[in-house]
């Protein structure tokens, strides 16, 4: 048995238009790889910004490992935002710092490293995205390829216990998008903890441990890949792959 990362009671969220992105989910989530899939608007981004704490339920709980409910107040969401890293569709780079300065600024701010600190890890995480050579110039002369593999380095510079990725190729020009799968699946074979939002289904079968499927603010099915792909036993998640296969 793998240990548990997460631990989601009963989590709903109910915005304040009505909509319900999340209807009474309960899941545990294990260390390795989780692929979240399902139809647009089912909840998964909704879910994964839960885990971030960057969005609160209208009820449930979420633990991770042995903390306290992160909703709980008082609880220290900046340290846990350093273990829980999220890498976005939009790259969410500041567009006015060089590569490098991207890469350093949480580690001095946050973890407070020095500037010298900052920047040997920066260059060791650049080098192993394969970008070393574009340290000095700005996000808007990168490709998307560039600027997700950019977001990635400055996720691990954080030393994260765990990544959320939420449609980290949805934006991309489809030659860019191996780039980002392949650096991807590098940090899976080295053990990073990692769930990943995805319509890359391919990608999805090769890296997961484990498969969510969502729809409708539920999570309707979960199992391994194999399971999922062969022999779907929901009857929507065998309509969503016949669509989207
Ligand atoms: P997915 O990522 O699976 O496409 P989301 O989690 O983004 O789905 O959204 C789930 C549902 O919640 C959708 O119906 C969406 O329109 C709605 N929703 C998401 N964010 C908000 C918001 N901030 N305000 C109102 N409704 C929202
Ligand atoms: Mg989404």
């Amino acid at each position: 048995m793998k240990d548990k990362l997460f631990t989601v009671n009963n989590l709903t969220k109910k915005f304040k238009n009505g909509v319900v992105a999340l209807d009474d989910v309960s899941v545990e989530i294990n260390q390795g790889v989780t692929v979240i899939i399902g139809p647009s608007g089912s909840g998964k981004s909704t879910i994964l910004r839960m885990l971030n704490a960057m969005e609160t339920p209208s009820s449930g709980e979420v633990f991770y490992k042995d903390t306290t409910n992160i909703f709980e107040k008082g609880f220290k969401l900046n340290l846990y935002r350093q273990k829980v890293g999220m890498v976005f569709q939009n790259f969410h780079l500041f567009p006015h710092l060089t590569v490098l300065k991207n890469l350093n600024l949480a580690q001095m701010n946050v973890l407070k490293r020095s500037e010298a600190e900052a920047t040997e890890i920066s260059i060791n995480y650049l080098t192993k995205v394969g970008l070393i050579d574009k340290k000095d110039v700005y996000p808007n002369q990168l490709s998307g390829g560039q600027k997700q593999r950019i977001a990635i380095a400055r996720s691990l510079c954080m030393n994260p216990d765990v990544i959320l990725f939420d449609e980290p190729t949805s934006a991309l020009d489809p030659e860019m998008i191996l780039e980002v799968l392949n650096v991807m699946q590098d940090l899976a074979n080295q053990g990073m903890n990692m769930i990943i939002v995805t319509h890359e289904m391919n990608f999805a079968r090769r890296v997961a441990d484990d498969l969510i499927v969502m729809d409708k603010g539920k999570i309707i099915e979960r199992n391994t890949p194999e399971e999922i792909f062969n022999n779907a036993k929901n009857p929507r998640t065998k309509e969503f792959l016949e669509r989207v296969i």
